[in-house]
């Protein structure tokens, strides 16, 4: 199976870390593209990206974000590896023997990998097994000469300082792509092929599009301001949760119609399953127990328009996941189908 160019592209996204605090250079690959395309984009003062595209039908707002799970140095410990504090929500034992990266306040950088305190199986045997994984447990060895947290300091590392997990992002099988960030970087690669899809396509007939590409999702208010004035409904492009019990697949768009932040609007919902169903696209329907998005975000800060939830089928959230490149371009074509008949 051929790489599809968008598959290709998310790569290229997933190599720049983003954790949430930390998205300028994710943000400036994007401008790039959208420079590329030669669609005018602009910023919020709180750094989200937005761009636009013409109709002459009340205007849609598609998001989707770039920030990801990641950390920040909490404590320099007396062995000089160091503590962490959790950006976003996850397991720990979902990043244990991850590879990571410390962003110095130089702009520097120093590579590392995510341990408990017990990892050597040879010298803690079943204590290893029995050890709750926590920010209590979990540490950060630096690959650098040191042995104590003076010598981290040496090093440049502060309290402060940003962590990122390697995405380790790889194509495998017949058109997967998995590692880390899929979890939106997924969605804003169909953003961008939405975007270039339609851009010279006659705007007379369909509706007006912004693009909101938030910067602060993972810690709960992204698009709690930002969202154009004349937004009718926010469509939030985030990924579809996997799993045991869900119809959502890695193949597949699903729309997500309550999730921890309850129902989203009925009729908007109703609106993007008929426009699925006319271009024969497999939108799954599920509901997601554990989870909540940028649409949420903007209700809860007062968005007074309707709001959806939409996005590529991801196995294994937050951890090591994985979708496929079907996912993606199905995305792309609900996202360019809702703009031209929703
Ligand atoms: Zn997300």
């Amino acid at each position: 199976m051929p790489v599809h160019p968008m598959a290709a592209e998310l790569l290229e996204l997933l190599q720049i870390p983003s954790p949430t605090g930390l998205t300028e250079a994710a943000l400036d690959w994007t401008e790039r593209k959208l420079g590329a395309l030669g669609v005018p984009y602009r910023r919020t003062r709180k750094g989200a990206l937005l761009w636009s595209l013409a109709g002459d039908r009340p205007a849609l707002t598609f998001s989707a974000h770039v920030d990801t799970l990641g950390a920040m140095v909490k404590e320099i410990l007396p062995s000089g590896r160091l503590r962490l504090s959790p950006i976003g929500g996850y397991d720990w034992a979902s990043i244990e023997g991850e590879y990571a990266t410390v962003h110095l306040q130089d702009g520097g950088r120093v590579s590392a990998t995510v341990l408990n305190q017990k990892q050597s199986t040879h010298i803690f045997g079943p204590e290893l097994r029995e050890l709750r994984r926590s920010a209590d447990t979990m540490e950060l060895r630096l690959d650098a000469d040191t042995r104590s947290a003076e010598q981290t300091r040496e090093l440049g590392i502060g309290v402060g300082d940003f962590v990122s997990w390697d995405s380790r992002a790889t194509l495998a099988g017949e058109g997967y792509i998995k590692g880390r960030h899929l979890d939106d970087k997924a969605g804003v690669i169909a953003l961008l092929a939405a975007t270039a899809a339609l851009k010279d396509r006659p705007a007379p007939g369909r509706h007006a599009a912004h693009f909101f590409l938030s910067n602060y999702e993972e810690v709960g208010h992204g698009a709690a301001r930002g969202i154009p004035e004349d937004t009718d409904t926010l469509i939030a492009v985030d990924m579809a949760a996997v799993g045991p019990g869900q119809t959502s697949d890695e193949h597949c768009v699903s729309i997500c119609l309550k999730d921890a932040g309850g129902p989203y609007d009925h009729a908007a919902s109703q609106r993007i399953r008929a426009v699925a169903a006319e271009e024969a696209i497999d939108l799954r329907c599920d509901l997601y127990t554990y989870y909540s998005s940028d649409a949420t975000a903007a209700w809860r800060s007062g968005g007074d328009f309707a709001a959806a939830l939409i996005g590529p089928g991801v196995d294994a959230s937050h951890s090591y996941e994985r979708t496929h490149q079907d996912a993606l371009i199905a995305t792309a074509r609900l996202i360019g189908a809702i703009i031209e008949r929703f």
